[in-house]
């Protein structure tokens, strides 16, 4: 069966067509579904009961029930561990900012990529998530904290250019004025850089911005923690997002978390403002997030700030990304780890 939340209002309108409902009937399920953000069929009061019977036959409502939520000693971040209707579990992370509510989603039940800095990836991927399960996770921390949801970003578990199809289906939803209508400006999806979906991408002239994990500016030393960089080159992925940004006119981000010792030296923020000189583009410094099952341990603040002068000293825009939610695990898998594991 497929997921209802998932469908383009003209999808809904063909199959409702298809089944001798009037074209209007679709205009107001796509309403309950993205505006209301209802999550029963017997919510949808306008639809008689016959039509509504009718679609719980034909389609399932994708639904999460929260596991666990954890809030940050200073309130603002929140994490949701959700369960999904096959008992998968994906965590999902509130932000609140001085300039609105930020929500994190996961992409996939695990992932394949196999950065060996990431928590996300260990067990592998289970599963890809739904477009709807995606957007039920905004919807659901929206209708839970009872706050409009303004920015969302594709930056929890999962790499979502491995599960490209729905990404765009989540963005095409997300950004819909008949639904929460969020911004393209205000839609950030990263990826581990996977150069043919950059390009698909470009040609879909969507307006969020790109982020994509560097974390490295040479192919040697990225494919020592990125099993991706032994797919493509660092060259590869610069002329993606040339393309990129010919095709869209917007600035990527990439980014870039510093491991102690190991890619946090001034040699590597030199190559770095070389490879991205003269580019419209801006680097996110990230200092690493200790994951236990590895060994890594983050640059020191002193070391962050050091990487980040010779960054700007060479023209190169960057920041370094604030922590927030640390005492809750709040990076990348951590806490779905923790769940899977203890139970
Ligand atoms: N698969 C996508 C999106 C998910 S990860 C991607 O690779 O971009 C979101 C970001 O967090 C990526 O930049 C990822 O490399 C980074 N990340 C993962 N684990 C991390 C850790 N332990 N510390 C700091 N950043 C981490």
């Amino acid at each position: 069966m497929e997921d209802i939340k998932s469908l383009s209002p003209e999808e809904l309108q063909a199959y409702c067509e298809s089944i001798g409902e009037k074209k209007f009937r679709a205009a107001q399920i796509y309403e309950w579904l993205h505006k209301k953000l209802a999550t029963e069929w017997d919510e949808m009061t306008n639809i008689s009961a016959a039509l509504r019977q009718k679609l719980s036959e034909d389609y399932y409502l994708p639904k999460l029930e929260i596991a666990t939520v954890l809030k940050s000693e200073a309130g603002d971040t929140e994490k949701f561990l959700f369960k999904l209707a096959d008992g998968n579990v994906i965590e999902s992370v509130l932000m609140r900012y001085e300039h609105g509510n930020s929500v994190c989603i996961s992409s996939q039940v695990g992932c394949r990529m196999g950065c060996n800095f990431c928590a996300s990836t260990i067990g592998g991927r289970i599963r890809d998530l739904t477009a709807g399960e995606m957007l039920e996770q905004v919807y659901h921390i929206q209708r839970h904290d009872g706050q409009r949801v303004s920015n969302v970003v594709v930056m929890g578990t999962g790499e979502p250019f491995d599960n490209f199809d729905n990404f765009c289906r989540y963005y095409e939803r997300i950004s819909d004025e008949k639904g929460l209508n969020i911004s393209g400006r205000n839609i950030t999806v990263s990826t581990c850089g996977i150069v043919p979906k950059i390009r698909e991408l470009a040609d879909r002239q969507y307006t969020l911005t790109l982020a994509v994990s560097l974390h490295s500016p040479t192919d040697e030393l990225r494919r020592s923690f990125m099993p991706i960089a032994n797919k493509y080159t660092i060259r590869e992925i610069m002329d993606a997002c040339d393309y990129y940004f010919e095709k869209t006119g917007r600035r990527i981000t990439f980014e870039y978390s510093l491991i102690n010792g190991v890619n946090d030296s001034a040699e590597c923020a030199e190559i770095l403002s070389k490879l991205l000189r003269g580019k419209n583009a801006h680097v996110n410094l990230i200092p690493v997030n200790p994951v236990k099952e590895r060994s890594y341990t983050k640059t020191n603040a002193e070391g962050v700030r050091g990487f980040k002068n010779i960054l700007e000293k060479n023209g190169i825009n960057a920041t370094i990304r604030k922590g927030m939610g640390k005492d809750i695990d709040a990076a990348c898998g951590q806490l779905r780890r923790s769940y899977t594991t203890n139970t």
